[in-house]
């Protein structure tokens, strides 16, 4: 385990930990833990380009934007010496650059290029697999729609793939009505790879009943690791009187598996980024508390969660099974062996 502390399943298991004294005088509670939750193998290659980077080139190593949202992925990386900027011009001359996992615009890599910094691109394979789609489209002279949320970094790094003007963003089905194509026949759509399965369902069957030609990806953008922590929280959320979802309020997946709780029939859901964020009064006299993650969440903030109820709480846990998740992503050729 290395010092940034971030990988899934690090430090005690609360599950088997033995109770507080006392424990049998506090209100019983079952937790339902998600499966699977938290870090996808997009952050797990992100965060081991940063490591792999300080190892090899030495501190500090400059981060564009955080490498992926989470604020104790972050500070575990800034105190092995990585620093991180928004902008490339924050980047000194002859230092290492390190690009995040929401992946970049052309333009970004193009001026580290005529500043001949060295710089190592861990945008998510499954983010660049969306941009070739974008400028396979584009070549075969068809206007892309993209479908995602304006201002987040993944959609400015895609829109960034194209020239001006040859990407239209769409975030409702209600924008579906009104965007103006140039020619209704010739027309493609991508989309961001961490949204709602279901808003991104109604706005896709939207966009083909107005565009009947429109052309699309063979297999959907949202990626596996979105789409199944999606379903895990659906699974558990009708029998939970309430949900905490570990993850950042900049985090697009952590923030849609709020709403998904919701909407699938749990009372209540809040985004905590560690349990000193967690509101006791808020969870008042639950019996059922759902745990989830979202994909930048370290499996050592969802322990420590789990830690802070069973100090309140006579704790059960009970982790549905689901889907077993066995993807890995190649790590840059210059970083592989270092
Ligand atoms: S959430 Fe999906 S797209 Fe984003 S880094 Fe993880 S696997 Fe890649």
């Amino acid at each position: 385990m290395d010092s940034a502390g971030t990988r899934p399943g690090d430090g005690a298991n609360p599950s088997s930990a033995p109770k507080a004294a006392g424990a049998a005088t506090l209100p019983e509670l079952k937790i339902q833990l998600a499966n699977p939750r938290g870090f996808c193998a997009g952050v797990e290659r992100a965060i081991q380009i940063v490591e792999r980077a300080l190892e090899k080139y030495g501190r500090p190593v400059y981060v564009r934007h955080e490498i992926v949202h989470n604020r104790f992925v972050v500070e575990g990386l800034e105190a092995r010496g990585a620093i991180f900027v928004e902008d490339l011009d924050d980047v000194p001359d002859d230092f290492p650059v390190v690009f995040s996992a929401h992946g970049v615009p052309k333009s970004v890599p193009a001026e580290a290029e005529s500043r001949k910094l060295l710089y190592v691109d861990a945008t998510c394979p499954l983010v660049s697999k969306v941009h070739r789609e974008a400028e396979r489209h584009y070549k075969n002279g068809k206007q892309i729609i993209l479908v995602g949320h304006a201002g987040h970094p993944e959609v400015v790094g895609t829109i960034g793939q194209l020239p001006d003007g040859a990407v239209l963003l769409l975030q409702s089905v209600e924008d579906v009505a009104t965007v103006d194509v140039a020619d209704p026949d010739n027309i493609a759509y991508v989309t961001q790879t961490t949204l709602s399965i279901d808003d991104t369902a109604e706005i896709v069957a939207a966009l083909c009943k107005r565009f009947p030609l429109i052309d699309g990806p063979k297999k959907e953008d949202i990626c596996y690791a979105t789409t199944n922590r999606q379903e895990s929280v659906k699974a558990i959320a009708r029998q939970c009187d309430a949900m905490l979802v570990v993850g950042a309020p900049n985090s697009s997946n952590s923030l849609r598996l709020v709403e998904v709780a919701e909407r699938s029939g749990c009372a209540r859901a809040r985004l905590v980024q560690r349990a000193t964020d967690i509101d006791w009064d808020w969870l008042g006299d639950a019996k059922c508390l759902g745990i989830t993650a979202g994909a930048s969440a370290p499996e050592t903030l969802v322990n420590e969660v789990i830690s802070a109820v069973r100090e309140r709480f006579d704790v059960t846990i009970e982790e549905v099974s689901g889907i077993e998740e066995n993807v890995t992503f190649k790590l840059p050729r210059d970083l592989a062996n270092a």
